[in-house]
């Protein structure tokens, strides 16, 4: 069950704010100067992440295997919570990548900021990152060899 509410992966240091409004300059007013989201395919709008409880027992561990087992599915961990990553792009990402409900865009679009997002790097800085099952596999053989040190 996850513990938290649904979430994006932040960068370090980031703070929160989203998508330059839209469209840029209306009939009548002056141009803004362009944003990174008018340059951006709207990739954060790909995909969505979800915390998961932390794995502690076999059985848990390979419930996340399973998790990794699926296409589009990641898991990383972030300052010592586990997170599931959904790759899937958001209904309401337009052919232009843009919001087409921007008015109406969820709590957690409007928390998002372009300062440092996901349009500068793909370094999360995570403390762990699995794309596969067989990644997972590996970091659970060095913890049982670890432990048996
Ligand atoms: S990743 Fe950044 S630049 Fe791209 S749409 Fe999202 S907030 Fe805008
Ligand atoms: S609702 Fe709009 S801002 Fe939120 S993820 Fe979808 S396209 Fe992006």
């Amino acid at each position: 069950m996850p513990k938290r509410g649904p979430r994006r992966p932040q960068h370090t240091g980031r703070r929160p704010a989203h998508h330059t409004n839209w469209p840029l300059k209306r009939p009548g007013e002056q141009p803004v100067p362009q944003s990174l989201c008018e340059k951006c395919a709207g990739l954060c709008c790909r995909y969505l992440a979800l915390p998961i409880e932390t794995p502690t027992t076999k059985a848990d561990f390979d419930d996340v295997r399973w998790y990794l087992a699926h296409e589009g599915i990641s898991v990383f961990v972030e300052e010592g919570d586990w997170y599931i990553n959904i790759a899937s792009r958001c209904k309401h990402l337009d052919k232009d990548n843009r919001c087409d409900i921007y008015e109406n865009r969820p709590r957690i679009c409007r928390g998002y900021t372009e300062d440092n997002c996901d349009y500068h790097s793909g370094d999360y800085g995570y403390d762990l990152h699995f794309a596969s099952l067989e990644e997972l596999d590996e970091y659970i053989e060095q913890k049982k060899y670890k432990k048996k040190k």
